[in-house]
């Protein structure tokens, strides 16, 4: 049996699965916001629960917005205070008795996908988010490729490349990140920066959504703004395609929603390939909220 723990800053939510990676059981319970024993506790409540309930020992992973130190183990996150700068693997796995596996919730995303019947035979899976911020994960034969400090997929906080810095013209904006760098792609590629970037041609701010109806409907400002923004992604995905060459690509996050994408991208991607390289299929994710509970439990797959 594997168990997944999807870490946010509000829930936790739990979920068994077994062999056939099927959910099987299923829990959330608010996440103890500055209290680190109960937290502690509270994972590992939930494990003996279920240890007893399924009459098993399930293998232990673990999703959360942040990563682990790689050099002494310790979290790094802003959205769980209670578990930063704490050694939370360590302290569960004293608690628990056994080994707990703990990751980044993008990866976990990608991993969940990665593991869906029609993609886990690909050799290589990148899951990229458009959600509030931009991020992904690489799934390499089924395992998560978490790199020396656990910051490999961290895509959003890439610098735009010079082909999107052209594109943009002379009035590009340079926005700010959450992390101190100007021109983070997580600021242009999120579903907020779909908005900014509307912002700053049009001086309107406009949600998402609304332009993506004026679209449909036929305004021109929200075409014009559609076509600067999928010639951007498609510049920015083509990058990390030439350093990563993934087989399949799955998309999550709110943006992910717009169809028009799935359409627009392996039309405008291959001119900023390598002449040798081909679009790899890109494809909607189909876990969507569970996918950080899936990742967290697949950890443990192999
Ligand atoms: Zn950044």
């Amino acid at each position: 049996m594997y168990y997944g723990f999807d870490v946010g800053g509000t829930k936790i939510e739990f979920g068994a699965f077994n062999d056939q990676l099927q959910r099987v059981a299923t829990e959330r319970v608010p996440t103890p916001t500055d209290d680190y024993q109960l937290l502690v506790d509270t994972i590992a409540g939930l494990v003996e629960k279920y240890d007893a309930e399924l009459n098993c020992e399930g293998k232990i992973g673990l999703g959360l917005p942040g990563m682990e130190d790689a050099d002494d183990g310790t979290v790094l996150t802003v959205n769980i205070p209670a578990a930063k700068g704490q050694p939370l693997r360590v302290d569960l796995q004293a608690k628990i008795g056994r080994a707990v596996k703990i990751e980044n919730d993008a990866n976990c995303f990608a991993l969940s996908e990665a593991w869906d019947e029609e993609l886990q035979d690909a050799p290589s899976v990148m899951g990229l988010i458009l959600g509030t911020g931009f991020g992904g994960g690489l799934i390499y034969d089924g395992k998560v490729f978490s790199g020396r400090n656990n910051v490999a997929g961290e895509v959003g906080h890439m610098r735009l490349p010079i082909d999107a810095w052209f594109h943009l013209g002379d009035n590009a904006p340079l926005l700010g990140c959450g992390c101190g760098k100007k021109g983070c792609q997580d600021s242009y590629l999120s579903g907020r920066g779909f908005e900014l970037i509307y912002a700053h041609y049009f001086g309107e701010e406009k949600k998402a959504i609304d332009i993506i109806k004026a679209n449909e409907a036929g305004c021109e400002k929200a075409a014009e703004h559609v076509d600067r923004f999928m010639e951007l992604l498609a510049i920015c995905f083509a990058n990390l395609f030439t350093a990563n060459d993934p087989h399949v690509v799955a998309l999550g996050g709110g943006l992910s929603n717009f169809e028009l994408i799935y359409e627009e991208m392996p039309k405008r991607i291959p001119k900023y390939l390598l002449s040798v390289a081909k679009c790899p299929k890109i494809v909607k994710a189909k876990h969507g909220d569970s996918g950080g509970v899936r990742g967290a439990a697949f950890l443990n797959i192999k």
